[in-house]
C-alpha cells in the first residue's frame, strides 16, 4: 500500500499504512485517500451504518427523540476516541473507521435483542453481536462487484472484533488469534474499545436523568457524578437543572478521558514499543485508566447496571423485544420464503452447504440487520396485530 494523506506526526507504535497486514482481497491503491481513510468511508457508505440511527442504545428508537440510538452512540465514541488518538499520535483515521463500525452487528431493542437472538441460535453456534459486526463488514454489506463485504484493512477489522469466544476465535485465523493466545490488538483498537465504554457510562447517565428513571440524588452518591456534580453548583449556583446535568456529564467525561491519557502516557513510557507489533505481543494493554479512576468508572456502571438497565421500564422492553425477535426468528426459520427474496435464497443456499445451522445463519443475519420500528411492524404484521410498545 501507498503512504497517502497520512496525519503528521503518528507515534512508532501507532497503526500505518506501510505496517498494516492488508485488505482479505488485493486492491489497488487510491489516487488521493487514505487506506484507513477509505475504511472510514465504506463505513459511513454501508446500509448498516444507516440502520444504526434506528436501533435501540439503552431506550428504543420512538421512546423520544432525545435519547442515544446506536448512531449517535457511535458518533460520541469516535469523537472521543479521536481526541484521545490526536494526542498520542494515534491513527485517527483508523480509530474513527473502528468506533463508526464497532456497533453495526447489533440487532433492534439492544442487548435485550442481542440475548434473544443468541438464544434463540443456541443449537446453531450462537450469536455476538461482536463477530456480527464484523460478518455485517466482511460478508453482509453487498456493494462492490470483485469481494463481498467491504474489505476493510486487518486493522479495523482487528478493532471491530473486540470480543469474542475462544470457539469462534479459533475459526478466525489471524485475526483471532489474540483471543486465544491472550495477547492486545494494536492502540487504536484499544482506544475505540475504552472509548466506548466511556461514550455509554456518560451518555446513560444523561439519557436515564431525561428519561426520569435515575435521580440525582441517589447520582450524587456515585463518587464520580457526586464530585463534578458539586463543582458545577458551587460555581453555577443558578444554572438550569438541565445545564448542571450536562456540565456535570460534561466534567465526568472530561475528567475520565484526561486520566486515560494520563495513565496511558505512563503505560507506553514503561513498556516503549517501538512498533505496532511489540504492542500487540504484550499480555496487557496499554490504553487504561488509573486505579482510582478505574474504580470511580466501574462503580457508575455497576449503579447503571442496577438502575437504569434493570430499571422496571426497561425490563418491560426487554421482555417485550425478545417476544418479536424469537418470534420473527421461529417463523422465517420455520418458513424462509417469508423473508425478502434475497434473505430466502440465502438461506437455502447455506443450507445446503451448512444443513439447518446454515439456515438459521442467514434467519439471524436478517433479524439482526432489522431496525427496531422495522422489526416490530414486520411482528405486527406476520404474528400479533396487537403488540405495541
Ligand atoms: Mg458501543
Amino acid at each position: 500500500m501507498t503512504e497517502l494523506a497520512l496525519q503528521t506526526g503518528l507515534a512508532s507504535y501507532a497503526a500505518t499504512e506501510s505496517s498494516s497486514r492488508g485488505r482479505l482481497h488485493r486492491e489497488e491503491s487510491h489516487p488521493y485517500r487514505a487506506e484507513f481513510q477509505r475504511d472510514r468511508d465504506r463505513i459511513i457508505h454501508s446500509t448498516a451504518f444507516r440502520r444504526l440511527v434506528y436501533k435501540t442504545q439503552v431506550f428504543v428508537n420512538h421512546e423520544g427523540d432525545l435519547y442515544r440510538t446506536r448512531l449517535t452512540h457511535s458518533l460520541e465514541v469516535a469523537q472521543i476516541a479521536r481526541t484521545v488518538a490526536a494526542q498520542l499520535g494515534l491513527n485517527e483515521q483508523l480509530v474513527e473507521a473502528i468506533c463508526l463500525a464497532h456497533d453495526l452487528g447489533h440487532t433492534p431493542f439492544g442487548h435485550a435483542g442481542q440475548d434473544s437472538l443468541n438464544r434463540c441460535m443456541r443449537e446453531f453456534g450462537g450469536f455476538e453481536h461482536n463477530l456480527q459486526s464484523l460478518r455485517v463488514v466482511d460478508e453482509l454489506e453487498d456493494k462492490y462487484a470483485a469481494f463481498p463485504g467491504l474489505n476493510l484493512c486487518f486493522e479495523t477489522r482487528e478493532g471491530i472484533l473486540k470480543h469474542c469466544s475462544r470457539r469462534n476465535a479459533r475459526e478466525l485465523g489471524d485475526l483471532g488469534r489474540r483471543f486465544v493466545e491472550g495477547t492486545q490488538p494494536g492502540l487504536e483498537a484499544q482506544l475505540a474499545n475504552l472509548a466506548d465504554a466511556i461514550a455509554y457510562n456518560n451518555h446513560d447517565v444523561d439519557d436515564g436523568l431525561r428519561a426520569g428513571l435515575l435521580k440525582i440524588d441517589e447520582l450524587c452518591e456515585v463518587r464520580l457524578f457526586g464530585d463534578c456534580h458539586q463543582d458545577v453548583v458551587s460555581r453555577y449556583p443558578k444554572i438550569s437543572r438541565r445545564a448542571v446535568i450536562h456540565e456535570t456529564v460534561r466534567g465526568m467525561i472530561n475528567q475520565i478521558v484526561s486520566d486515560l491519557l494520563m495513565q496511558t502516557r505512563q503505560n507506553i513510557a514503561a513498556a516503549s514499543p517501538a512498533d505496532i507489533d511489540e504492542v500487540r505481543a504484550l499480555s496487557r494493554p496499554l490504553i487504561g485508566f488509573s486505579e482510582q479512576v478505574y474504580a470511580g468508572h466501574r462503580e457508575l456502571k455497576s449503579f447503571l447496571n442496577r438502575k437504569l438497565y434493570r430499571h422496571e421500564r426497561v425490563l418491560e422492553m426487554t421482555k417485550r423485544a425478545d417476544s418479536v425477535v424469537a418470534g420473527l426468528f421461529s417463523l422465517y426459520f420455520a418458513d424462509p420464503k417469508a423473508m425478502p427474496k434475497e434473505h430466502g435464497d440465502r438461506a437455502e443456499s447455506l443450507e445446503v452447504r451448512l444443513g439447518e445451522a446454515g439456515r438459521a445463519r442467514a434467519v439471524a443475519d436478517y433479524v439482526a440487520g432489522m431496525t427496531d420500528r422495522y422489526a416490530l411492524s414486520a411482528y405486527q404484521r406476520l404474528i400479533d396485530t396487537s403488540l405495541v410498545f
